[in-house]
């Protein structure tokens, strides 16, 4: 045996096997599995990831066979995994929170809810909500006049609503009202002052009127990223004065016999109930009081808002909610009960445009991890004849080492150390702008330094009170994991709002994980990272993350992003969608791919930029010809440079192994 191959044997036997007492119920709480996964995700003694899309007492799906799977048909990462099985649950838990609330206090009205579709207008994720929500009479809501063409053909049930919000011209608003003859039923709801008199003419033009609503500006307190959805300054609704002046204007047109609707938004991921039963109590007398005007009231729209709890801590944090679905459900039912009761009114049947709160869990998007960072902290072997700075960062090290790791340490003995490290290294940087010390030399200064950052950072536990400045060490230190991902397409909430979504391996759960990092995406940007964890109700810069094994895929996943994410990204730097499927369970415990939807190629993404593929390619392949004129490029390579660039515009924007 060579000593090579020897030490080959030596090394593998020295991996240690998993029998540290690593679990991973450890897992499930490090990451807040247990808290945030609701009955959808949980660890399987595997360590990956298991999905149940009925929920935890049916069929599981192991996601990392999945993503292992779907590899291997071409579906290759980053990949977006659409539970269709979880939209429908999602769906049904709703309802039957609204159900379990009606019966609960005896409301003698109904709930008929709506998906706003801003919030995934994706055509597989609105036709799938139509279907599963038809024995509901589940129906859609649209912010815009694309939005509206979405509604009106997908909706085919005559008892759905179609709640029509945003800026309306007046063909939006005849639309609505001839959309009303063909047998549907849509509320055009009135969001600025402006809208009533469009209303009025449109229903002169078509000698027929539309469904109307109004939408109130309420004035109870909000809070969170959406607050400003409410109050005087908000940009949509009518205050009180104006619905006033609305009714009138709606009376003298002979068109208060159409007013049906009243509406309110206070804002996305209410993060506190006590902001919704404000907001309940004020709608519910406008409620009461557009009755007693005249106008035939039948519907309460409490809008969107209803909140996940994506980090699972249950408190009024921005990441999370401090009631279930149960709790919202049962206060907008008792609420609207007791003021209709109280005024001798007939209840509403109470609507609601849940967005988030439907959409967020069924989707999941798995990315690989292409390489980490590693900070250059070898301790570089002595020369001789050693620069003095070198000499001294030498003993600094020394120093620290010195210092035990399992006794109380104290805390200015280790910051007295690193200020010295950090002074050498200063002197190091002087030595070499001056020429005095070679870029070698410099090396071995930047090695010993980053030596003594790691020395101080495996004390600092044994610390009682950690200064500032060294606690900010823990993170130089950390890797960066590098993903084949783009947030600007795939999260960008994260970079836009801030927003926190569970983040975690999806498999090797039953490892400890070592290491601490962030990830950078593939974009040339030093925004695209993410660099926010959650972390039970606060926030973490760091995540717990494993060592890479050398030809073994690391698979991230990015939980809770159904909601928003997709529709918002963008192309920068010109990445694409990531390929997506959609998924069902079968009778018989397996899945099928209901739908397969292919990520942008190249070429989708340059003709986005009114580039043309075609155009591109001949080009290129006329300076390839000049180059094989002038004996640059031999006939062969000018083939296999496009060879190259023909494949390239017919694959996808991300990187493959
Ligand atoms: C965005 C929006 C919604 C959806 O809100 P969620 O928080 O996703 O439930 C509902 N209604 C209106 C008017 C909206 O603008």
């Amino acid at each position: 045996m060579t000593i090579e191959s020897a030490l080959k044997t030596l090394t593998k036997t020295n991996v240690p096997p998993n029998t540290n007492d690593w679990s991973v119920e450890d897992s499930s709480v490090l990451y807040g599995l247990n808290r945030w996964g609701e009955n959808y995700f949980s660890i399987n003694q595997k360590g990956h990831i298991n999905v149940s899309p009925k929920g935890s007492n049916n069929k599981k799906i192991d996601l990392m066979d999945l993503v292992q799977e779907l590899e291997s048909r071409n579906l290759k990462l980053p990949l977006l995994i659409r539970f269709d099985d979880i939209l429908e649950d999602r769906l049904n838990r709703l309802h039957e929170a609204f159900q379990q609330a009606i019966n609960q206090y005896k409301y003698k009205g109904k709930y008929q809810g709506v998906f706003p579709i801003k919030c995934n207008q994706h055509r597989h994720v609105v036709e799938e909500l139509m279907t599963c929500g038809r024995h509901w009479n589940f129906g859609l809501e649209a912010g815009s006049k694309a939005e509206l063409l979405i509604a009106l053909s997908l909706i085919q049930d005559s008892k759905a609503l179609l709640i029509c919000n945003g800026y309306k011209d007046e063909r939006y608003i005849e639309t609505t009202i001839l959309a009303r003859q063909l047998g549907r039923q849509p509320i055009v709801v009135i969001e600025q002052t402006t809208e009533v008199q469009r209303i009025i003419q449109a229903s002169r033009n078509i000698g027929a009127a539309p469904l109307i609503g109004i939408r109130a500006k309420l004035s109870s307190r909000s809070s969170g990223r959406w607050g400003a959805s409410v109050g005087a300054t908000a940009k949509f609704g009518l205050s009180i004065p104006e619905i006033l002046t609305t009714v009138e204007q709606l009376r003298s047109a002979n068109l208060l016999n159409d007013l049906r609707l009243l509406h309110f938004h206070v804002g996305s991921q209410i993060n506190d109930i006590a902001i919704l039963k404000d907001a309940l109590q004020e709608a519910g007398q406008i409620y009461i009081e557009l009755n007693r005007l005249g106008a035939p009231m039948q519907y309460l729209d409490v809008g969107g808002g209803l909140g996940i709890d994506y980090d699972g801590s249950q408190t009024s944090t921005e990441a999370s909610t401090n009631y279930s679905l149960q709790n919202y459900a049962n206060d907008v039912v008792a609420t609207i009960k007791e003021c209709c009761e109280a005024n001798s009114i007939r209840v509403p049947t109470l609507v609601s445009e849940s967005g988030r709160a439907i959409a967020s869990h069924f989707s999941v998007l798995v990315f690989n991890i292409l390489s980490k960072s590693v900070v250059p902290a070898k301790i570089p072997s002595i020369k001789e004849n050693e620069p003095l700075i070198i000499r001294n960062l030498r003993e600094t090290l020394a120093l620290i080492k010195k210092i035990s790791k399992n006794t109380e340490v104290n805390s200015s003995q280790l910051q007295e150390s690193w200020n010295d490290a950090i002074k050498f290294q200063d002197d190091a940087l002087s030595a070499f702008r001056l020429g005095y010390l070679g870029l070698s030399e410099r090396a071995m200064a930047e090695q010993l330094t980053w030596a003594c950052a790691k020395e101080v950072v495996e004390r600092l536990s044994s610390c009682s009170l950690i200064p500032e400045d060294l606690k900010t060490l823990r993170y130089r230190l950390a890797g960066t994991y590098y993903a084949n991902l783009s947030i600007f397409r795939s999260a960008p909430d994260t970079w836009a709002i801030d927003q926190l979504f569970p983040i975690m391996p999806i498999h090797r759960l039953n490892e400890e994980p070592k290491q601490l990092g962030h990830f950078a995406d593939l974009t040339c940007d030093s925004d695209g990272k993410l660099t926010r964890f959650i972390d039970n109700g606060q926030i973490k810069p760091l995540l717990e993350l494993h060592e890479l094994k050398p030809n073994e895929q690391y698979v991230i996943g990015m939980f809770l992003g159904g909601a928003y994410q997709e529709v918002m990204g963008n192309l920068h730097n010109l990445f694409g969608s990531t390929n997506s499927v959609h998924l069902r369970l079968t009778k018989d415990g397996g899945y099928t791919l209901d739908h397969v939807v292919r990520g942008n190629t190249k070429a989708d993404v340059l003709e986005a930029m009114e580039h043309d593929p075609e155009a591109l390619l001949e080009r290129l392949r006329i300076a390839s010809e000049k180059a094989i004129q002038s004996g640059n490029l031999k006939i062969g390579d000018a083939q296999r440079l496009m060879d190259h660039l023909e494949t390239s515009l017919r694959q996808s924007t991300y990187l493959h192994e």
